[in-house]
């Protein structure tokens, strides 16, 4: 069978070695002896879902690759129900610094829904568990006879926590060995060590890897989506916080100037209940100017990063934007809000545009789509920057140090 073709239809098994054109000789091998160091540990992974969001995007590269690398790495799910999806969901935005109100009811859902998955979880001899996000986050208080380091990552925008949400939250993570936020900015008064690790993406991925012209031709006329004017797309969950009407609403204004089409994408989360919510709203105010796609097409996103003239990530709140590193790595010009995470991906003016407004970001479309040498010069330095920081094998040394040193 074709390499690229079935990288198309499985997880995309990539090791170290792959990424060796890509980050020189002695990057790989400096990488390479830091795994052994670590290669008879034995970690875990825990989060709520295998499905949808950055998470998922992120782990699933790197366990892959950790156990390419001889370190058995396993991946656990805990199970929720909607009650409990919904109170956690309630915790993310809190932490994002909405003014949320936890009933007692809700946080007995959650703790008790969280040790019901810790009966049967079975942790005893690894030699590292590490917890994504506040779903999973009060299992650490069920193995109190534990050896082995905890290690909370937190991948949410953390720049303006509600306190109270953070002070109820916090009592579990004092019981950890350490967190691990994306960015310095969302470190916490917290007396356990913080590590900041930068997400990344796997290059070689079906949604990353190169794409004929065409093979996006192919890819944009199976899902119907027209080319005769310049795309402008978002690609993101349907979250309040992605700002998706935010997008529709430049996307008009800009339109008043040029003439194009926008492309939403979007899929939820099975973590993630308020997805249709957001949906209904989004479909409620489009034209025919606007395509709305809920395909779940890692091809699509691929080929859509593209060919579209212009990129948006309009959040309003981002821990880390996946999508706009997935869109600087294919060369786009890509337009992020200026916040969280986004600041730190996007340079701007230098690799992409950063915008604090719908009336920015409809200049920036206007500017970006009728200028094409802009959007290449922009493009060129975005994927320069994410070679050279975002890619999966500077996670995977940011997690052999960590490792490393609990082996001292
Ligand atoms: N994604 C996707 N299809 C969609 C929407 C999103 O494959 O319809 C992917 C996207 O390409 C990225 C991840 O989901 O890899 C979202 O990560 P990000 O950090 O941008 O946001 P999060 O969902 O974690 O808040």
């Amino acid at each position: 069978v074709e390499t690229a073709a079935l990288d198309k239809a499985t997880l995309g098994l990539h090791p170290l070695e792959q990424y060796e054109p890509l980050i020189g000789q002695a990057a790989a091998s400096r990488i390479f002896k830091k795994a052994d160091q670590v290669r008879d540990a034995h970690v875990i992974h825990v989060n709520s879902t295998f499905y949808g969001g950055g998470v998922t995007e992120i782990l699933t590269p790197l366990t892959l690759m950790m156990n390419a690398l001889g370190i058995e790495t396993g991946w656990r799910q805990i199970q929720g129900t909607p009650a409990f999806f919904s109170c956690t969901k309630k915790f993310h935005n809190a932490l994002q610094g909405e003014r949320v109100d936890l009933t007692d009811a809700e946080k007995a859902v959650y703790e008790q829904v969280v040790f019901e998955n810790a009966t049967r979880l079975h942790l005893a001899g690894c030699d590292a568990v590490v917890i994504h996000d506040p779903q999973p986050l009060p299992l650490v208080g069920h193995f109190a006879d534990r050896k082995m380091p905890w290690l909370w990552q937190c991948h949410i925008d953390l720049s303006t926590p509600n306190p109270a949400t953070w002070n109820y939250l916090r009592g579990f993570v004092d019981s950890y060995d350490a967190a691990i936020f994306s960015l310095p900015e969302y470190a916490q008064d917290i007396d356990i060590v913080q590590h900041f690790f930068t997400p990344a993406i796997n290059p070689f991925s079906a949604k990353n890897a190169e794409l004929s012209e065409s093979e996006i031709d192919e890819c944009l006329m199976r899902h119907r989506i027209p080319t005769n004017r310049p795309l402008v797309t978002q690609i993101s969950r349907f979250d309040r916080w992605k700002d998706p009407m935010g997008v529709i609403e430049a996307f008009r204004k800009a339109r008043q100037s040029v003439d194009c089409t926008l492309v939403l994408v979007g899929n939820s989360a099975t973590d993630d209940p308020e997805g249709d919510v957001i949906l209904e709203t989004i479909k409620a105010s489009i034209d025919e100017r606007v395509i709305v796609l809920t395909v779940d097409d890692p091809v699509l996103v691929n080929a859509l990063q593209r060919r579209a003239a212009v990129v948006l990530q309009k959040s309003t709140r981002e821990g880390f934007g996946l999508t706009v590193t997935e869109a600087m790595w294919k060369g786009a010009a890509v337009i992020g809000g200026n916040v969280g995470g986004i600041r730190r991906q996007i340079t701007d003016g230098k690799d992409g545009f950063l915008v604090d407004s719908i009336d920015q970001a409809a200049e920036r479309i206007v500017q970006l789509l009728q200028d094409a040498d802009l959007r290449r010069r922009l493009g060129a330095r975005a994927r320069e920057m994410v070679r050279e920081n975002f890619l999966m094998s500077r996670l995977l040394e940011d997690w052999l140090d960590l490792l490393a040193g609990y082996r001292r």
